[in-house]
């Protein structure tokens, strides 16, 4: 199979663009599996799976208009370079007033995107891992550290993380004493997650809200291919909810952490599809959206 090397749909150019996707093929502080860097590729690959119609979202994304930059030159890069390149192009998709969906790569990438937004936003997480590290492997910038990097640019209380299921001692108790919210997987698979989203939305105040999925959050069994896979999770249909629930306030999204080498291309089929749902819902078919 080799399809165009561009996420499926994306016919418009930067300017008439109202989604510009980007990836960043970086996977170096991935501490159990590498791989991360060529989901990108992949993810791109798998898109063109797909109807431009989605039957249950009633949604069609031919009618959206989409750019796909490319993926940025990240490879030679240390974490804090690769991070500074992410804030760099995402500030410029923020500047232009498109919105912005970043395939990974590793879970690190995100720190570099939120440092290009005002520090108003909300930043939800779906998550197996609560990212809470100050460092790891001597690193602040390793992808265990991402949601500690993100509350250095935003109020910790802007921030919620779903769906974990494992940290280190020492970081849950962190976690705990700084104010975190988070919210485990067996909580939510008990409550159901429309009222785990509800929680969060109030504890959010109906702000504008950054969506960072790391697709471990899902069970192992519908996304294998990733980097560090931990039983328990999440249900991809979660996901979609998920998704529509936040979907007028969304603001940004990236799915990271899909690592092809460890399946037979199911989660980056996943990760394409969400990524279509997510503009089909989110997307008004206009330039240029606020
Ligand atoms: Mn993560
Ligand atoms: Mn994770």
């Amino acid at each position: 199979m080799d399809f165009p090397n561009y996420f499926a749909d994306a016919e418009s150019s930067f300017d008439d663009a109202e989604f510009v996707i980007f990836g960043v093929p970086y996977d170096k502080t991935s501490s159990f599996r590498k791989g991360a860097s060529q989901a990108p590729k992949e993810i791109r690959q798998a898109s063109w799976n797909f109807e431009t119609y989605d039957i249950q979202t009633d949604s069609d994304i031919k009618e959206i208009k989409i750019h796909d930059y490319g993926d940025i030159n990240v490879k030679n890069l240390n974490p804090k370079q690769m991070v500074n390149e992410v804030k760099i192009v995402t500030s410029r998709i923020l500047e232009n007033h498109k919105f912005p969906i970043i395939i990974g790569g590793e879970h690190s990438i995100t720190a570099g995107v939120i440092e290009a937004y005002q520090k108003d936003i909300s930043v939800v997480s779906l998550d197996a891992h609560i990212d809470f590290r100050e460092q790891y492997d001597n690193e602040s910038y390793n992808h265990a550290c991402t949601i500690r990097r993100i509350a250095d640019h935003i109020d910790i209380d802007k921030i919620a993380v779903l769906g974990i299921r494992s940290a280190e001692k020492e970081e849950l108790k962190e976690a705990k004493k700084l104010g975190l919210f988070f919210m485990d997987a067996f909580t939510i698979q008990k409550q159901g997650i429309l009222n785990g989203v509800n929680e969060v939305k109030e504890y959010l105040k109906n702000n504008k809200v950054y969506l960072t999925l790391d697709i471990d959050v899902i069970d192992p069994a519908y996304a294998p291919g990733t980097s560090t896979p931990e039983p328990f999770g999440l249900k991809p249909l979660d996901i979609l909810e998920c998704i529509k629930s936040f979907s007028s306030n969304l603001v940004g999204f990236d799915l990271v952490e899909v690592c092809p080498p460890y399946d037979n291309g199911e989660t980056s089929l996943l990760a394409a599809k969400l990524i279509r749902l997510l503009m089909g819902i989110v997307g008004t078919g206009t330039t240029n959206k606020a």
